[in-house]
């Protein structure tokens, strides 16, 4: 039976304040609050402010109020990463003192030119090392790029199954800090995760594909891998991706226990008849936790 291991557990819901929660993100929030109720673990907010051009003012208060008005309650203080800018700074310094850093003068086209195309799965052009040992003279740096290791990252997701990509090759090089002081997400994740203490990571699918980028830096920078739980993406009438880009609708906040209902159905659940919120999340982690068993037949080979 369970032991103390789930007080270990902590998990976090990261949205970006770029607009209000929507059905897809409610999914991604839901399984995430759910996986760490079932643990009795903690369970984190985190404003993925770091990309500056996309917020939104107010729309951290606006997401915060949506997950209060669900029920959906979070522990400690959440966290804005604008906060942390010295903090990443720091991280970065110290990868750049280790030689594992090196700035590109490579403008997109240019990549796009001397690249082979995306990996299958991958919608992005592998980065060629093009300056991987300097940069012509007379050009500037652009970006600040990552010394990926050779080798292939594997690792069981929770929800997917097993996951094997080999960074080096597929993605190259990738971008820790643009020149114009822009942090890119890969990077400011990992420090956050791992510096919040976050054991499991639950998120939406379109993240899969970051995960072994995201582990390459925690190995890297000796930081704890995280077990992931990545759920399936909701789309829209027309396939697309369900997001704050392609103006998907807020919550309906005035029908609660209906806008839980359908995230809970889109995970795979049936419909529950709850009396009020509380009574939802109670009977939900219940649910939860009997099909995501801990340790479980899908924790198998998961060390
Ligand atoms: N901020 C990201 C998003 O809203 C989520 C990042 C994560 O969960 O790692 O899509």
């Amino acid at each position: 039976m369970h032991t103390h291991a789930s007080s270990l557990y902590c998990g976090r819901f990261a949205p970006s304040p770029s607009g209000p929660l929507h059905d897809g993100s409610l999914v991604a929030a839901m399984a995430s609050y759910l996986d760490a109720r079932a643990r009795q673990g903690r369970w984190l907010l985190r404003i993925e402010d770091i990309d500056a051009p996309r917020v939104v003012a107010g729309a951290d208060q606006v997401i915060m109020q949506q997950l209060q008005s669900l029920g959906m309650h979070w522990d400690g203080e959440p966290i804005w990463q604008q906060q942390r800018l010295p903090r990443y700074q720091e991280v970065f310094d110290s990868l750049r003192q280790r030689g594992l850093v090196y700035g590109c003068a490579c403008t997109r086209q240019e990549i796009q030119a001397a690249s082979r195309p995306p990996a299958p799965g991958s919608h992005e052009r592998p980065y060629p090392g093009t300056c991987r040992h300097g940069i012509a003279p007379g050009r500037s740096v652009r970006a600040w790029r990552l010394r990926v290791p050779q080798g292939v990252e594997s690792f069981m997701d929770r929800w997917a199954g097993p996951q094997h990509q080999d960074v080096a090759h597929d993605v190259g090089d990738f971008t820790l800090k643009r020149a114009d002081g822009l942090w890119a997400y890969q990077f400011v994740v990992v420090i956050d995760d791992a510096d919040q203490g976050v054991t499991d990571v639950v998120r939406g699918a379109d993240l899969l594909d970051s995960t072994a980028r995201q582990r390459v830096l925690q190995t890297i920078l000796s930081f704890p891998l995280p077990r992931t739980l990545h759920v399936p993406l909701a789309l829209d009438e027309h396939g697309q991706k369900l997001s704050k880009q392609n103006h998907a609708a807020a919550l309906d906040l005035s029908r609660p226990l209906h806008t839980l209902n359908r995230a809970w159905m889109f995970l795979g659940f049936a419909a529950l008849d709850a009396s009020n919120i509380a009574d939802f999340w109670t009977q939900a982690t219940a649910r939860w936790a009997q099909r995501f068993r801990w340790p479980g037949t899908e924790q198998s080979g998961f060390k």
